[in-house]
């Protein structure tokens, strides 16, 4: 495992170059935004990557570099490559992690891991969100209270057709009524996976301390560990 933690931020960084609205709050982008709160932790190196670079800024090398990727992407889902899917699922397997955030939910990369449509319901309409930790335990929760008030949020209802998660961290809840699974934690071959609900593109739901905690302790959370490569196929017995 590396001294440090290193991290890429990936971002599609579409909304905020098409959006005077979006731009106000994120002008340097959301994967900026993210990596800047990110620097300021102990023990990580971080990077960014957005969609319109060569090869989505995911390249081989970019990968080998990478112990914890962090994804949001939202209308051009469709725009990911094929081959860099099967690219990051295939590091994921080998230990890397991956933070998928919001409408990541929608994600070929997410979508891929998890084997469900990842469908959902939603509204755009200024819904107060809350979120309830219920695995206070749990490292992703390390220092927040018992609930982030995260404030007006798009909202995401159930059901999301998701796996079950191995560990549910977060449950969101909306004064719409809705409730959602919005912190899930899931382990595919050596890579752990964290699903993160909030964070729609016109709140400023990424500068808030609490939501950049969260990104932080899954970062930590999400590092790959030393665990052996395991080896597959035809074998003899250990014993004779
Ligand atoms: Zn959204």
């Amino acid at each position: 495992m590396a001294e440090t933690i290193r991290v890429t931020v990936w971002n599609e960084y579409r909304h905020e170059r098409e959006s005077a609205q979006v731009a106000a709050i994120y002008p340097e982008g959301i994967h900026a935004m993210i990596a800047a709160a990110l620097r300021g932790q102990p023990g990580l190196t971080v990077g960014t990557a957005t969609l319109d670079e060569p090869e989505h800024g995911l390249g081989e090398q970019a990968l080998a570099e990478t112990d914890v990727l962090i994804w949001w992407g939202h209308k051009a889902h469709g725009e990911v490559r094929d081959e860099v899917v099967e690219r990051v699922a295939a590091r994921v397997h080998d230990g890397m992690g991956l933070i998928v955030l919001h409408s990541g939910h929608f994600s070929k990369i997410f979508k891929r891991l998890m084997g469900t449509s990842c469908d959902l319901k939603w509204r755009e309409g200024n819904d107060h969100e809350r979120i309830w930790v219920i695995e206070p335990g749990h490292p992703i929760a390390a220092g927040l209270g018992e609930t982030i008030e995260v404030g007006p949020e798009e909202m995401y209802g159930e059901r999301f057709d998701i796996p079950v998660p191995e560990t549910l961290v977060f449950i969101s809840w909306f004064n719409g009524g809705e409730i959602f699974r919005s912190g899930c934690c899931y382990t595919r071959g050596r890579g752990k996976i964290f699903y993160f609900r909030p964070g729609h593109e016109s709140y400023p739901t990424y500068k808030h301390a609490d939501v950049q905690r969260v990104i932080a302790n899954a970062v930590r959370w999400a590092a790959p560990t030393a665990g052996p490569r395991p080896t597959f196929g035809n074998v003899r017995p250990y014993e004779c």
